[in-house]
C-alpha cells in the first residue's frame, strides 16, 4: 500500500503531493472494525426463541406438578403413599386416645374403605406390610386388589372386648384388624373363610408372616377364637422381639 502511494506521489508531481499530505490517510491496521452484520440478529433471534411458550412441555410439566401437589397436600405421616385425613390428638375416656392420629383412605394405592384411625407409626408399619405382604401375596390373582377391609381400629375397649382383661393397643391406636382383601374383579379373600383353604390359605399365611417385624404383635386364626375372622396387628414392642402367633 504504501509503496503504491509512494509511486503516486512521485508520479503526481509537487502541486498535488502537497493536497494530498493535508488529507488524513488512515492506515488499514487501524480501521476500527465495523460490527459485524449478523450480530444484532442473533440476540434478536435469542430473545424471541426465549420468550416464545412451549405448550406441549408446560402442558406436560403442569399436570405432572398438579398430580404432585394432590399427592403432598393428601399425604399424612409426610409420605405420599399414605393418603388420609390429619387428626392430631384425639382425645377419648381413661388411658384411650390417639397421639398422631391420622384417618388413613389409602395406602401404596390400595383403598382401605373404612378410613381406620391409627397413629403414624401404624400407619407406617400398615404401608410396609401392604407392600411386602399383601400386594405380592395377591399379585395379579383377580385383577390385583381394590381394597382392604378392616374389622377394627380406635376404639376405647379392652384385649378381645373382655372386661377382665387389660386395655387393648386399639384403645391407643395402635392397633388395626384385617378382615378381608378384595380383588379388582369382585371377589374377597376372607380371614374367616380362607384360612382352612387351599389357594387363599396359602396366601393369607404369606401376609400373616410379612406382618411380623414391621408389627410388633401379630395374631391370626391359630392365636385363639377371637381371631378366627381377622388378623390383629399392632405396633406394641417387646424387649423379646415380635410376638407372632
Ligand atoms: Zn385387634
Amino acid at each position: 500500500m504504501i509503496r503504491w502511494l509512494v509511486l503516486f506521489l512521485v508520479f503526481a508531481g509537487p502541486a498535488t503531493a502537497q493536497e494530498t499530505s493535508l488529507r488524513p490517510v488512515a492506515r488499514p491496521e487501524q480501521q476500527v472494525a465495523e460490527p459485524e452484520a449478523d450480530e444484532n440478529t442473533a440476540s434478536d433471534s435469542a430473545v424471541a426463541t426465549s420468550l416464545r411458550p412451549q405448550p406441549r412441555t408446560a402442558a406436560v410439566a403442569q399436570a405432572a406438578e398438579t398430580a404432585r401437589v394432590a399427592r403432598v397436600k393428601g399425604q399424612i405421616c409426610g409420605d405420599p403413599d399414605l393418603q388420609g385425613d390429619v387428626l392430631g390428638t384425639v382425645a377419648g375416656r381413661g388411658a384411650c386416645g390417639v397421639e398422631n392420629a391420622v384417618r388413613v383412605k389409602s395406602v401404596a394405592g390400595i383403598r382401605f374403605p373404612a378410613n381406620p384411625t391409627m397413629n403414624c407409626e401404624t400407619a407406617i408399619a400398615l404401608k410396609i406390610w401392604v407392600q411386602r405382604g399383601a400386594i405380592p401375596q395377591v399379585g395379579g390373582e383377580g385383577g390385583g386388589i381394590r381394597s382392604i377391609r378392616t374389622a377394627s381400629d380406635y376404639a376405647c375397649r379392652n384385649r378381645n372386648n373382655q372386661s377382665g382383661e387389660k386395655l387393648s393397643e386399639h384403645a391407643q391406636g395402635r392397633a388395626i384388624d384385617i378382615a378381608g382383601i378384595k380383588l379388582n374383579f369382585g371377589r374377597e379373600i376372607t380371614v374367616l373363610q380362607g384360612w382352612g383353604s387351599g389357594d387363599d390359605g396359602k396366601q393369607l399365611r404369606g401376609m400373616w408372616q410379612a406382618a411380623c417385624g414391621p408389627f410388633g404383635t401379630v395374631l391370626g386364626p391359630e392365636a385363639n377364637r377371637y381371631h378366627r375372622d381377622h388378623f390383629h396387628f399392632d405396633t406394641a414392642s417387646y424387649r423379646s422381639g415380635p410376638y407372632c402367633r
